[in-house]
């Protein structure tokens, strides 16, 4: 397949999609047009994700890979408040890959997610690259004007919220570094395993006296943490919520790791923050595995990254009102914003230590 037959497709598949995306003109056109709202501003961001630095190529199922491009700008959006709309995609393939399967699956991931959304693909581009897949997301979406959630705002005395689970997606990470790899069956599925229903991971919790039971749990677990971090599950209806019910007053995504992204928001606030350790929402699967696999569950959660999880402060006479789930996911409240600048604390039993920010970093600084 050549490159303009690769795009006429596309373009036939994002056409037969309905979407009440505005968009007058998609892909096929030297640009994209998109009707603009009255009293809405427009809230844009881009994401690269290079093979061997950003994913492991061999760890990584095309599939998987074409959802988690649009995943974690999803999770971008949604730390704003805003709404997903429209997306673009551009890929740098070496050649191997452009004539292999790669592309298809990459779509179908990509593009399942997007309808998850309603979000509309209206371009991209598509290079030959030497030897590695580069692989650039961008989307658009919206939020009332005045409405997009800062980093900046957080006041002293607001409650620090964080939706879901932590340490999940390093402890997926860390298990694919020493060799566990998605199964097949997973690979292909199209809900995230533990949002399934009750019976599809049946063995979590049941005693089996033959013992079989509890090997089915371990690899269960282990499966389920790879897909936390090959296959994020961004935080779209919270971030909605949070925005337009202007009920944050400040929010991030975790993507570097909790230690390091509330430096972000506290930095830009110049606030400071106590995190009390007990509150947070440590993953049960870490948890389960933590014994026999090395993994330090408090760690994890304080400094893995890629959760992809909302980080958000609500002011004190606000915290009334927040839902208790949103899509099925709730939230915990795990400290509180300080007058402080730049200190970031955490209470642990009658401790009280300073919290270093260890977070991922593409370049840090070197002694
Ligand atoms: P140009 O050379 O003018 O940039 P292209 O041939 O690169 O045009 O692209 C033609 C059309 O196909 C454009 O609408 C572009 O947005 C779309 N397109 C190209 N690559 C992708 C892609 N990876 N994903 C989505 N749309 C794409
Ligand atoms: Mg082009």
């Amino acid at each position: 397949m050549n490159e303009f037959d690769f795009i006429q497709r596309l373009r036939d598949q994002t056409r037969s999609r309905k979407h009440s995306s505005r968009l007058v003109t998609g892909i096929g056109d030297d640009a994209s047009v998109i009707s603009q709202r009255a009293g809405r501003a427009v809230v844009v961001t881009t994401d690269l994700l290079a093979e061997g630095i950003d994913f492991y190529r061999e760890a990584t199922p095309p599939r998987l890979l074409g959802h988690k491009a649009l995943a974690v700008s999803l999770s971008d959006i949604a730390a704003m408040g805003a709404r997903p709309l429209w997306s673009l995609v551009s890929i740098g393939l070496p050649e191997d890959v452009w004539s292999d399967t790669f592309k298809d699956e990459f779509f179908e991931g990509y593009l399942k997610l997007a309808d998850e959304y309603g979000v509309a693909l209206c371009g991209g581009d598509v290079s030959r690259t030497v030897e590695q897949i580069v692989i650039d997301s961008i989307l658009l979406g919206e939020v009332s004007s005045g409405a997009a959630v800062l980093r900046s705002t957080a006041q002293p005395g607001d409650q620090i919220y964080v939706t879901g689970a932590l340490g999940g997606s390093a402890a997926g990470l860390k298990l694919i570094e020493m060799g566990a790899r998605i199964s097949r069956q997973e690979a292909s599925v199209t809900e995230p395993l533990a949002d399934r229903g009750p019976h599809a991971s049946s063995s979590h919790g049941v005693v089996d006296a033959s013992g079989l039971g509890a090997e089915r749990s371990e690899e269960d677990a282990i499966q389920t943490l790879l897909l936390r971090h090959l296959r994020p599950s961004p935080r779209v209806g919270w971030g909605i919520v949070l925005g337009e019910e202007r009920l944050a007053s400040s929010m991030i995504d975790i993507s570097d790791g909790l230690s390091s992204d509330l430096k972000h928001l506290c930095d830009e606030s110049s606030t400071g923050a106590l995190i009390q350790s007990d509150s947070l929402p440590l993953d049960e699967d870490v948890v389960r595995l933590c014994g026999r696999r090395a993994l330090d569950p408090l760690a994890l959660a304080l400094h893995g990254g890629e959760d992809f999880e909302l980080l958000f402060t609500v002011h004190p006479e606000k915290t009334a009102r927040l839902p208790k789930r949103v899509d099925g996911v709730a939230i915990s409240c795990i400290g509180e914003i300080t007058n402080e600048p730049g200190k970031i604390r955490i209470a642990e039993k009658n401790r009280v230590w300073n919290l270093k920010p260890q977070g991922f970093e593409h370049f840090s600084r070197r002694v």
